[in-house]
């Protein structure tokens, strides 16, 4: 069992047990090393076009290769680093790397190339008032251009507020598209499309699960569509765009196309890749029949 010793302070642990709260400690004080010595990555999972199979655009997701224990997901540490403050320079990083890695596939793939990246911002980089300015920078460095970025936002209590109102008009102003990520959970709500200027619905993987299951009389579960429809009739009357997260397998694809759907992502359609494993998916893609590299 786990110690904690008067001042010394130290904690021994049984190799193997789940020790949440040391995870963390440790967590958020490696944290900033790992900032600084580049043991941070972006995988990034294509959001694909339902009709064609095309990939579109891809989203940038952040992966910490520890080096002891392994490629570490966003759920072990972006909590600790939304309570320290470290998603700030973490996601400023994570900004800039993206838009790098961009133009690297474009000079290596031409059209192959992804067209979009999605980059998450967290509500606490979205209250630095200078946000807009720093993403004005990360596009004029790598030379990406403002309609290749979309920003992926999800509603917390810091998302509100004048500020925040302004940084995301001017965010609108400079031509990159705001998402709403994980849209119709909690985290992402119906207030927030006439506050923001909004370009993009990504309908929660939540809504997705269980969409292909029929109900015992043979009929498509009527329950379990109502909101996948509502927010597809929704974004069309608003004129936004949908992307469909967590599709798994073929069936939830042919529902969400039923449905309106032309934009999606997912296991089923592809896992977050590493850059080079992505490359090579794409030139594959890409290929004419017949040619596809070995
Ligand atoms: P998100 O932005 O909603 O990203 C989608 C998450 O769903 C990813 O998890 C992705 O791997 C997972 N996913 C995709 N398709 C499927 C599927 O078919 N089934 C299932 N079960 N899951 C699927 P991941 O990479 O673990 O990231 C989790 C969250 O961490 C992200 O959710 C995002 O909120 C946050 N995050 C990731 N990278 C960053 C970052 O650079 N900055 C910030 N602020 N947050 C980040
Ligand atoms: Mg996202
Ligand atoms: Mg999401
Ligand atoms: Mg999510």
């Amino acid at each position: 069992a786990a110690k904690i010793r008067g001042k010394a302070r130290y904690v021994r642990y049984t190799d193997g047990m789940e020790q949440p709260v040391l995870a963390q400690m440790q967590t958020g004080g490696e944290l900033r090393r790992a900032l600084d010595e580049n043991e941070l990555v972006l995988f990034y999972q294509p959001i694909v076009d339902l009709e064609s199979g095309r990939t579109i655009g891809v989203e940038a997701l952040v992966r910490w290769r520890h080096p002891s224990r392994g490629l570490l997901l966003p759920g072990e540490f972006i909590p600790a680093a939304e309570r320290t403050g470290l998603i700030v320079p973490l996601g400023r990083w994570a900004l800039r790397e993206a838009c790098r890695q961009m133009i690297a596939w474009s000079a290596a793939l031409g059209d192959a190339a992804p067209h979009k990246v999605g980059v998450n911002v967290s509500a606490h980089q979205l209250q630095d008032p200078s946000f807009p300015v720093e993403v004005t920078a990360a596009l004029a460095d790598s030379g990406l251009t403002a309609d290749r970025l979309v920003l992926e936002l999800t509603e917390s209590a810091a998302l509100r507020g004048t500020a925040t109102t302004a940084t995301l008009h001017a965010l609108h102003d400079l031509g990159v598209k705001l998402a709403l990520d994980d849209f119709g959970t909690g985290e992402s709500s119906l207030s927030l499309l006439f506050a923001f200027p909004v370009a993009i619905l990504k309908l929660d993987r939540s809504f997705v699960t269980g969409i292909e299951l029929d109900t015992p009389a043979g009929l498509p579960d009527e329950a379990r569509l109502a909101v996948p429809r509502a927010v597809q009739q929704m974004a069309d009357a608003l004129r936004l765009d949908t992307v469909a997260e967590g599709i798994e397998n073929p069936a939830q694809a042919l529902r969400l196309r039923q449905l309106g759907y032309t934009t999606a992502q997912g296991f089923h359609l592809s896992r977050p890749l590493a850059p080079e494993a992505l490359a090579i998916s794409l030139s594959r893609a890409a290929a004419p029949v017949g040619q596809q590299p070995a």
